[in-house]
């Protein structure tokens, strides 16, 4: 089977895993702060804290962002359902704004006329989640401009978009939001095995999130506030202090050193995966399906290469599905709308309420597409889809 996306694991990637197994730290030794420098420098961010998942980070951030029980969450449906989920983890109610269909992203009409109708009836958002998705960058600075008429805190969902940039911009910069969330999960642009990544322009919001993740515990004598402060410090190093409560969700040195090593890739896999894209955009053109656009001013580091099927009807989308499965081809469907998992539905969500996510999961296909695929194995997608697709 070829899959929708995998890992690409050079020597050099195993050999800085390994000079790791060989040294004195498997964990907070220094390539945690090595792997947060590179990325802070690279998506052009003041800070980079690093964690065991984007989801860690997802939650630390809604944390950090002061997210609380009796506060609200919107994100879109069509996403993973990570990005709905931190909400709840910090005992707040999740509620989605719809798509646009010609990007998949948040539509920024949707959550304008949303922002509106939530004033009016007192319920505002404290946080939105937009998602990059396959790793086109969401009109941010639109997104922005409504968080200053409304009153919102923006944390960006870039698991697919590390390599993606808008007007010059990358995204990760938090240029027009309050944090940035990247995965590292091995079908994504870099690996680390399991990791993730937040980045924010601000000290205390930075602050907090590197309390959060290691059990809220501190040994910065400048942010003790104990007691026994006064005599701690220089004299005391035996001395620490927990300040909130926290979690463990550090990545570990063997994780850093893999991400060191990735990133340093990281323009050669975008590369590769708009090579790849181009391709398939091309080869496809006279099938009855909807290509990816990427908007003028955008730069997509590709993460997915997602297609509609401009037939609607069900059975026939399975049966494409299940044909190109059965010839060994991986797609996937990115993503079931999250408000219809039993779980969301179970919380008052349900059919109809976000129509364009709905439509989106009935016609969506992603092929594969990753830095190591051959041209062989696009050829096979490419031939396949031709055989399975009808004119
Ligand atoms: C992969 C993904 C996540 C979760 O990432 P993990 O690192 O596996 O926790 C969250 N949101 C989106 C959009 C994703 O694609």
């Amino acid at each position: 089977m070829i899959p929708y996306g995998r890992q690409h694991i050079y020597q050099e990637d195993i050999d800085s895993v390994v000079d790791v197994l060989r040294s004195d730290f498997l964990t907070q030794g220094p390539m945690v702060p090595a792997f947060e420098q590179a990325v802070a420098t690279r998506v052009k961010a003041c800070h980079a804290v690093a964690v065991n998942s984007a989801t860690s980070a997802l939650h630390i951030a809604c944390l950090a962002l002061g997210l609380k029980p009796g506060d609200t969450l919107w994100t879109v449906p069509n996403s993973f359902p990570a990005s709905a989920n931190c909400g709840l983890y910090c005992g707040a109610r999740v509620d989605f704004v719809d798509i646009d269909p010609a990007t998949c992203n948040l539509s920024i009409p949707a959550l304008e006329a949303k922002l509106d109708f939530a004033r009016r009836h007192d319920c505002l958002p404290k946080i939105v989640v937009p998602v990059h998705f396959a790793g086109q960058p969401v009109e941010q600075e639109k997104i922005w401009q409504l968080s200053q008429q409304y009153g919102f805190a923006i944390l960006e969902d870039a698991s697919h978009a590390i390599g993606s940039s808008r007007h010059g911009e990358p995204v990760g910069s938090c240029r027009w939001s309050h944090i940035t969330v990247f995965s590292f999960h091995p079908v994504k642009i870099i690996t680390t095995g399991e990791g993730g990544m937040a980045t924010t322009n601000d000290d205390t919001l930075a602050q907090a999130m590197r309390l959060l993740r290691s059990h809220g515990i501190t040994r910065d004598s400048t942010l003790f506030r104990g007691q026994t402060a006064a005599q701690a410090g220089q004299s005391s190093p035996w001395y620490y202090e927990q300040l909130c409560l926290g979690f463990n969700y550090r990545m570990t040195d063997m994780e850093a050193a893999l991400g060191v090593s990735q990133i340093k890739r990281l323009d050669h896999f975008v590369q590769r995966r708009n090579d790849i894209s181009n391709v398939y955009s091309e080869q496809l053109a006279d099938l009855p399906v909807r290509l990816p656009h990427v908007a003028q001013e955008n730069v997509s580091a590709f993460h997915l290469y997602s297609i509609h099927l401009t037939t609607t009807c069900k059975d026939e989308y399975a049966r494409i599905f299940n044909a190109l499965r059965q010839d060994g081809i991986g797609v996937n469907l990115h993503y079931m709308p999250i408000h219809l998992h039993p779980f969301y539905r179970e919380l008052g969500f349900s059919e109809g309420m976000f129509p364009n996510a709905e439509k989106h999961a009935s016609t969506e296909l992603s092929l594969p597409i990753f830095p190591k695929m051959s041209q062989e194995e696009q050829l096979h997608v490419i031939t396949m889809l031709n055989k399975h697709i009808m004119r």
